[in-house]
Order: C-alpha cells, then structure tokens, then sequence
C-alpha cells in the first residue's frame, strides 16, 4: 500500500515515520502511514474514504457534532516553567500531568489498535525562518491531513528532508477518543484538547474540527514568541504597492479574511501573524474562509479561491452535490480552507515591512461605532485591551438583542500569556515604528440589529481605501460625543449619515440610550484591567 503511492522517497519517510512514532510509543507495524502527501493523492485518498467530490471540484466534508471550537475543553499541563508564564484562567485551565499522560495514552492506544490509516503532516508555522516552527500533526483521516496541509506553511521539495524533521511540537488528533471520565476527572466534558508545553504535545480528544489544530499551534505561537519578545497577532495582513503593510485585528466574524483580500494590494495572510524587527510575516500558509452566504458578486477572489486543493467544510449540499452557501442550516460556521496561492495576488514570501496602518475590526451590532475613527496610540491599547465585538443574539425568534463580546488583544481565547504582555509589545511598535490606528465598524448601521442593517461590504472597502489613498488625513473630523475618537465627516464614497451614526438613526433618543448603555459594558469590562501595576487606559476610553 505505502509504495503504491510513490516513491521511494515516500517510502523511506514512511520509515522514518515508523521512528517518530516509536517514540510516540505507537507501534505502527500493521498500519499504514502517510506522511505529506501530495494533494493529488489526498484527493485520492478523500474520495476511497467517502468523502464527497462537488462539482468545482472541492471536497466537502463534515466535522461531525463539532462545526467550532470547544473552548471549555481546553486545559494546559501545570508544571515548571510554564506555569509561571501561562496566563491561567477560563482561557487556559490546569491539568494534572498524570491526567494528560493517561489521556495521552488512551489516545496512542487508539492509534495502535484501532485507526486505519495514520496520517502524519509536517509543516512550518511562521513565515520568518528565523523563528518559524516545525510543527507536526498525526491524523487518522485524509481531510484532516488536508486541512493542515492547507493550514500550515508547506515545506518546498528541497527541504523535505523528514529524516531529519525535528518538531518544536506535535499534536496528534485522537477525534474518536473521548474521556469517558471527564466528571470525575473534573474537566469539562469528554471533549479534550490537551497542552504539555514541556513535552511539546498536545492531544486532541473528542472532537473532530480541524480549527482545534489551527489555533491549537496559534496558542503555542502566542506562547513562544512573546517570550522573544515578539508581536503574535490575531490579525490578517496585505500589502501596497509602495510596500506599505497594513493589519486587520478582529474577532471571529468581523473581516479579517474577507477585508484582506484585496485587488490592489498582496494578501500576507487572513488570521495570524507576527511582528518582530524585521517587519510582520504570516504565521500560516492558507486561509479558512467563511462560506455563509459567500456570493462571487460580494467577494470575488474568495468566491474562487474554492476549486480543487480546497476543502469545504459543514456546507449544505443539495441532492446533485452542488453547494449552497445560502443555506445554514448545518451551521453558521460553514468554512473552506485553501493554501494561501489560490488567491491570485498573494505575497509570496509571506511577509512585509513595518506596518503603516492598523485596523481594529468590530462588527457592532448596536449600530453605535462610526464605520471608521481615527485613534491615538493612547486609545489604540484601550480598544486593544476591551476587543469589543458584538454578536447578533441566538437564533430564538422575537430575540433582537445584540450580545456584546469583550475579547482581551482580539482573540483572549488564544492568550496563552496575560494580555498585557502583548499590549506593552503593542505599544512599543506603534510608537517606534509610527503606525496609524483606525477603529472600523463592520457591524450595523442606522439602529441596531433588527432596525438597521449590516454594512455592506462595499462601504466597509471604500473606509478603508480612504487611509490607503491618504484621504482620511485630509477630510474635516468630529470628535465622537460619547467615544472621544475622531470620526470623519464624511469620505468622497460614504455618505455624512453613514458616516456619524447619530445622524442615521432615525430617533437620536433611541441612539443616545443605546451609546450609554454600551459605553457602560465598555466601561465595566475594563475594570479586569484597572490594575495598580498597569498603565492604566480607561481614560482614553468611553467615559
Ligand atoms: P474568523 O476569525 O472566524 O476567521 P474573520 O474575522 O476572518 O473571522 P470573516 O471570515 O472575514 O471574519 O467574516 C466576515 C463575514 O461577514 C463574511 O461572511 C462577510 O461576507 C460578512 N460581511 C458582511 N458585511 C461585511 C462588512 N461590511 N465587512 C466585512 N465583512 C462583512
Ligand atoms: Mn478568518
């Protein structure tokens, strides 16, 4: 079977494998393994497994129970060093080291009684070789392997020396494995994803989505390179054709991806980058695109960015496997991934100089935020600590009201530090390196959800492309009465009523009520930061 797949080279990986998982404690005698397969062969291998091929050529797949992460199951081994930087709490929670052993274990005898196929991913994790990580992913099915090739910065033909291949860390994915003894073992459920920063491992049980090995490594970089004292960021990234770089930082659903993707301007990367001397560089080698409602019209490059080599994921398909984007009702959170040259006008190299401009993303959904606001560095670090986004609420009828999220560095979830470590790292490059920060509303305009209506993609664009195009600098400012930033009256290709919010709303009572109430959940989810030893911000905020 191994060699019917290739060459010798292939084969002689395959061996090697055989060592790497030795070491691992799995005996892989009678089973075979694949390791960074070609996409030809993972077609291959998708569709023996009964994966579905639609028509532009995709795989689709379904992640079973599981369409997101499962944050709640996310817990970290409590040992020497890495104990005293973790930044603990409900992002990261304590497991005895025993517990992990016993569940590493459940999870290699899985792999050494039941999987049929092993399947084993090398890849980098940042784009600065300098820094960059060699990371290792064991899965026992193709689409798994295909979303970390996908993910993941590929190695080239000429350094695909596995022999070799020492990684900095491996997760081996044990989805069929649950913990049936979560309550007594006083974790959350059977669901476990696992963390041994010592051992450089970390064990996945219980769940199928792929995102767990995504941010899994993204929680790790946020780890390492901090303590290097460099910038990890929950951010996309482009660049100009002057070499001016520009960052997208936002929660989940707020633009990134769609924002980044850009026809005048390279794609770096659509979610995780970092900042160190030399300039910022991707962390990952594709990109994980949201399906929902995914329109050529609306998003063009992304919308064909989806052909063979990119994996759907929880997408509805009619009955002739065609995909429907508009239809949601498996989830929300439908997504394809595609390694990062499916989009034509990508950075090659991954990486940039210094970023000019910064954006803070926010989809709110009280319709409050100008779509865009100029901020000091003072006011940056205060936007950057809260990490506000708002969240239509759930899917009852007759519920309307939006949930705000406060999300410390946009993206507490994948803190492994506290998040004034990367404030004061924040800080220190927006002053040495003169960036400029804007504040951008995806969300809504004239009310609130339910009243008015999602920006369009459009208005979002033309915002942006007036910092590109030096306009912003140019046009008359108002200060916002109740945030203090400075907001533009209005830009050559957005109108004054979009532009202030107050003059959208029709009832400017309904709005006033509304600005007060959201400056107060600003206002009390910044008390976690009023900290006598830290530069306190809260009077650059709301007041
Ligand atoms: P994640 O961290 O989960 O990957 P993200 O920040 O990358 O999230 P996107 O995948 O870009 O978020 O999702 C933004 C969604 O909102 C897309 O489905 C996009 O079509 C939609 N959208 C609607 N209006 C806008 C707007 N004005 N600006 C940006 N996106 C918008
Ligand atoms: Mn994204």
């Amino acid at each position: 079977m191994l060699s019917s797949l290739g060459s010798k080279r292939f084969f002689s990986a395959a061996v090697n494998v055989t060592r790497i998982l030795n070491k691992h404690n799995i005996n892989p005698k009678p089973i075979p393994i694949f390791h960074n397969l070609s996409y030809e062969n993972i077609y291959k291998k998708e569709i023996s497994n009964g994966e579905k091929e639609i028509d532009n050529g995709t795989v689709a797949v379904s992640t079973g129970i599981f369409t997101g992460r499962s944050p709640k199951d996310k817990y970290f081994v409590s040992q020497e060093p890495s104990s005293s930087n973790l930044w603990w709490g409900d992002v990261n929670k304590p497991m005895d080291k025993s517990l992990f052993e016993r569940l590493h274990k459940s999870v290699l005898d899985h792999y050494e009684n039941d999987v049929k196929e092993i399947y084993i991913c090398d890849a980098y994790a940042g784009a600065n070789k300098k820094t960059a990580k060699k990371v290792r992913f064991i899965t026992e099915y193709a689409w798994q392997h295909h979303f970390v090739r996908n993910m993941f910065i590929r190695p080239g033909d000429d350094e695909c020396d596995y022999q070799n291949f020492e990684p900095d860390f491996t997760i081996i994915n044990g989805c069929n494995v649950t913990n049936d003894n979560w309550e007594k073992d006083e974790l959350n459920s059977e669901v476990f994803v696992g963390f041994n920063i010592e051992e450089r491992t970390a064990i996945i049980g219980g769940t199928h989505y792929g995102g767990e090995m995504k941010k899994g490594i993204f929680s790790m970089m946020n780890y390492w390179l901090p303590l290097e004292n460099i910038m990890s960021m929950h951010c996309s990234a482009n660049v100009g054709k002057d070499g001016d770089s520009a960052l997208f930082f936002g929660l989940s659903g707020t633009g990134k991806t769609t924002l980044s993707v850009d026809p005048e301007r390279e794609l770096i990367g659509d979610d995780q980058h970092g900042w160190d001397d030399d300039g910022v560089y991707n962390f990952e080698g594709g990109c994980y695109a949201k399906t929902s409602n995914l329109s050529r019209e609306n998003e063009p490059m992304i919308y064909d960015a989806i052909k063979r080599d990119a994996l759907l994921e929880n997408v509805f398909l009619n009955e002739n496997n065609e995909v429907d984007y508009f239809n949601t009702s498996i989830t929300e959170n439908g997504r394809v991934s595609y390694p990062i040259h499916h989009i034509d006008n990508y950075k090659k190299d991954l990486k940039a100089g210094h970023p000019e401009n910064i954006f803070f993303l926010t989809c709110d959904a009280f319709g409050i935020l100008p779509p865009i606001s100029e901020l000091t560095h003072d006011q940056a670090l205060y936007y950057f600590l809260s990490g506000y986004t708002a969240k239509v609420a759930g899917t009852e009828r007759g519920v309307t009201e939006p949930q705000a999220t406060f999300s410390a560095c946009f993206g507490a979830a994948f803190l492994t530090l506290h998040p004034t470590k990367y404030a004061d790292l924040l800080k220190e490059k927006l002053e040495k390196h003169n960036t400029n920060v804007y504040l951008v509303n995806t969300g809504w305009s004239g009310g609130s959800y339910g009243v008015g209506e999602r920006m369009s993609i459009k208005t979002t664009q033309a915002c942006i492309d007036s910092v590109f195009t030096g306009e912003i600098k140019e046009v008359e400012k108002v200060e916002d009465n109740f945030f203090g930033f400075k907001v533009p009256k209005k830009l050559a290709k957005v109108d004054e009523h979009i532009c202030q919010p107050s003059l959208s709303w029709e009832m400017i009572h309904d709005y006033d009520v509304t600005a007060q109430k959201l400056v107060g959940m600003f206002k009390e989810n910044y008390t976690q930061f009023l900290d006598p030893n830290m530069t306190d911000y809260s009077k650059y905020g709301p007041q």
